[in-house]
């Protein structure tokens, strides 16, 4: 059995227009000779009926009294809806679908209700229906718990439902379809000339989607990843094929070995915090990290040194740290509006003069570098905001990314 899982999101699902588009790919795949698992986000984006930010609105006027386990319920919903209206569209087109829920299609979570973790995946009750033919849509980002309850895996988690299927099925490939072509080396909004890439590697999407590039789930790619399952993200308005991930995006056409650098990422919202050592104190570091641990916020671009210790946070924790940090009998210093700006690419470890060329774009705009860190496929550099786009197109047309 060639089985093959297309995921479509929001605007995919959108509209009675927009869903005849994923008959027509899943139409397609069929005659391929593929069997389908169709996995669905909730319809829609902010503000339509049954999008998931839309029930959310729901409760909101209330101060959030919904527990967390039943705001999974009221979550679940948007998903429900999406896969019963894509069900009799199919079953009126001739194409027999049934339509599963988290649980019933095996996906057992642990009870993090909000961000449950997928724990086991028991793929017996969506076999039996492949076998037979039948196109089965399971409803994303929802799971059951041992005790039955159903959970949800977190905002963005279709993605990762569809790709823990890909994995417990062998799914020949995961197609994730959006409203874009794929996978761009940069965000088209702010750099004009940005293009889709024919092919990735599962590093480098995995930073790209880390670092703000909102394409797909970064964990959604660690499954694919572990389970070496191909994901396919393209556009459900055309029929170009869109970005392949693959572990071994040498080996396909398109692939260009010699280019070191594939996509730059941004996130801005982000304030650098400084703290200083102070004479005397030795457990300043260990002090400083503990106490951002133990009131969950999370650190980002650190730099520790005897003298100091120089770390991110996004804008929204930044006066709790620094309150906690001044409680503490530190003297903080913190400047927000800050951007993260990734330059990636799986080609660039070993290779001499990528930070230069990175410095010299930059310098050349006057544009001054904070902080900086890298790994083996990816180079940070932080920014401030009104920075950002400028640093953002003159990366991308330092390394050429435009051709
Ligand atoms: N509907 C969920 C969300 O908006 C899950 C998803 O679309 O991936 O987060
Ligand atoms: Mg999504």
């Amino acid at each position: 059995m060639r089985i093959l899982v297309q995921k479509f999101g929001g605007t995919s699902l959108s509209s009675d227009k927009a869903r005849s588009h994923c008959v027509d790919h899943i139409a397609r795949e069929l005659k391929n000779g593929y069997r389908i698992v169709v996995v669905v986000s909730a319809m829609g984006r902010k503000g339509d009926p049954y999008a998931t930010d839309t029930l959310l609105q729901l409760v909101r006027d209330n101060g959030d009294r919904l527990p967390p386990r039943e705001r999974d319920m009221l979550l679940g919903c948007g998903e429900i809806i999406s896969a019963a209206a894509l069900c009799s569209l199919l079953n009126s087109k001739g194409i027999a679908s049934i339509v599963l829920n988290g649980g019933q299609a095996g996906i057992r979570t642990d009870e993090q209700f909000g961000h449950a973790r997928i724990k086991e995946l028991h793929p017996e009750r969506m076999l039996e229906h492949l076998r037979v033919g039948t196109v089965v849509i399971v409803t994303g980002f929802q799971g059951s718990a041992e005790n039955g309850d159903l959970t949800t895996l977190g905002r963005g988690g279709s993605d990762t439902t569809a790709t823990a299927i890909g994995a417990a099925l062998h799914a020949e490939m995961v197609d994730i379809y959006t409203d874009v072509n794929g996978i761009l080396t940069a965000d088209p909004r702010i750099v004009k000339d940005a293009k889709p890439l024919p092919v990735v590697g599962y590093a480098e999407i995995c930073n790209m989607a880390r670092q703000g590039a909102k394409v797909i789930h970064p964990r959604a790619v660690e499954i694919a990843q572990q389970a070496r399952v191909p994901i396919r993200v393209r556009s459900t308005f055309s029929e170009d094929e869109g970005t392949l991930v693959t572990d071994r995006p040498e080996l396909v056409k398109g692939y260009v070995a010699d280019k070191h650098v594939t996509g730059i990422a941004h996130v801005a919202g982000i304030t650098q915090i400084s703290v200083q050592a102070i004479e005397g104190r030795t457990d300043m570091q260990l002090q400083v990290f503990q106490t951002m641990a133990r009131n969950h916020i999370s650190v980002d671009f650190i730099n520790v040194t005897p003298s100091g210790a120089v770390y991110t946070v996004f804008d929204q924790d930044a006066e709790r740290a620094v309150s906690l940090l001044r409680s503490n009998g530190f003297e903080p210093a913190a400047v927000s509006g800050c951007a993260k700006v990734s330059v990636i690419g799986g080609g660039m470890n070993g290779v001499p003069g990528v930070m230069a060329r990175i410095v010299e774009a930059l310098t050349e705009q006057g544009i001054t570098i904070m902080q900086s860190a890298d790994s083996n496929t990816t180079i940070w550099v932080l920014v401030k905001e009104p920075d950002m786009a400028p640093a953002l197109q003159a990366l991308h047309a330092k390394f050429e990314l435009h051709l």
